[in-house]
């Protein structure tokens, strides 16, 4: 059978999804295990999301949930201003990332993306026989628009910008990006990841949300995954041209989120003081970190997310002594290179104390 599949997917790496706490508390044998290598929000989930799910009515189990998620759906378009008409939901932003693909790539068609960025914009271009450009991100590890320009040719189809970049953490401002879309043709579609936006710090607004109904090749996507608390229950959105819209509407799973997804999203949506304190305390600790990274003379990336990234000559030992003290964090992403999320205070301490002892 598996000789049915695709060209080049056969020959994939297997994806390995995060496995669950429980899991791996028993195969690695440890009481506790703190995972700093899922960019979670290490700050726990806003209480008014359990008294939302509590008041939910259980009787409507057995009903399918609303195929539009509507009361997300407003909430979102009168804070950010948007039409309903341009917001789609997803499973996660795993799901929208994975649709776009599906519903704009063919066979032959090139996306360009940064190098090293997130890994789910490259398999899903492989999976629609799509070619990955990959440009490599600069010395500072910011994505390179320049080279993105230069990278153009008439088979582009897509233009994923991971902003923060993912794993770097390096950010770049609305006013570079408008630069960069003022230069791309419109018969190109370029992306905007923005799962880590309210983690920057440097800029008062730094979305570039404002700019979807001035440029008709401008999708934007946000997470709930991240700074609101929520990756359990899995829903992400884009902002999209309206035409663009009702297709990927008519093409995407009918009921994508369940009532209990959407109501914990809305929940958390109304609860900003949760998301201004979690990203404040994030930006803390973040600061410690890099301060840290550059006392040791460790090679690091500015981040404006709510991880690190550095390089350590002997990453993978590091990583394996941290997970036998029960930290989990990311290696394998660009050689010598480990991105650790940013956890509690003394979590975070602890992983300075154990990578200090290790330099
Ligand atoms: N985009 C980026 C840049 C990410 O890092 C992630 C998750 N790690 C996602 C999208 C997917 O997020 P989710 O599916 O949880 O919304």
């Amino acid at each position: 059978m598996w000789l049915m599949v695709k060209p080049g997917l056969a020959n994939l790496k297997p994806y390995v999804p995060e496995e669950s706490l429980s899991g791996l508390k028993k195969r690695l044998g440890l009481k506790k295990i703190v995972r700093l290598s899922a960019n979670e929000n290490a700050y726990g989930t806003s209480p008014k999301v359990k008294q939302a799910l509590l008041d939910w009515q259980f009787e409507d189990a057995n009903r399918y949930p609303d195929a539009e998620a509507s009361r997300l759906r407003t909430i979102i378009s009168e804070q950010f201003g948007i039409s309903q008409d341009r917001l789609v939901f997803g499973n996660g932003l795993d799901e929208i990332i994975e649709l776009l693909s599906r519903t704009l790539l063919v066979p032959g068609d090139t996306v360009i993306q940064a190098g090293p960025t997130f890994s789910e914009y490259g398999l899903h271009a492989l999976v629609e026989s799509a070619t990955v450009v990959e440009v490599p991100v600069d010395e500072t590890g910011t994505t390179d628009l320049a080279g993105f320009l230069a990278a153009v040719t008439p088979t582009t189809k897509l233009i994923w910008l991971c902003n923060p970049n993912n794993p770097t953490g390096t950010y770049l401002a609305p006013q570079q990006i408008e630069a960069f879309l003022q230069e791309v043709p419109k018969t190109v579609m370029v992306v905007v990841d923005e799962a880590y936006i309210d983690f920057v710090t440097r800029d008062p607004d730094p979305s570039v949300l404002s700019l979807t109904t001035r440029y008709e090749n401008l999708v934007v996507l946000r997470t709930f995954s991240k700074a609101y608390g929520l990756a359990n229950f899995r829903v992400g959105y884009a902002v999209v041209p309206e035409a663009l819209a009702s297709v990927l509407q008519t093409v995407r799973l009918p009921y994508n989120l369940s009532s209990f997804a959407e109501i914990a999203a809305s929940a958390a949506f109304a609860d900003q003081a949760f998301v201004d304190q979690t990203t404040a305390q994030v930006a803390v600790e973040r600061e410690k970190w890099l301060t840290f990274l550059a006392e040791m003379k460790l090679e690091y990336d500015e981040s404006q997310a709510n991880f690190v990234y550095f390089r350590v000559p002997d990453a993978q030992a590091l990583s394996d002594r941290l997970m036998r003290q029960g930290y989990l964090i990311r290696t394998g992403l660009q050689p010598e290179w480990l991105r650790i999320s940013i956890g509690q205070p003394q979590e975070n301490q602890t992983v300075r104390t154990i990578t200090k002892n290790f330099l």
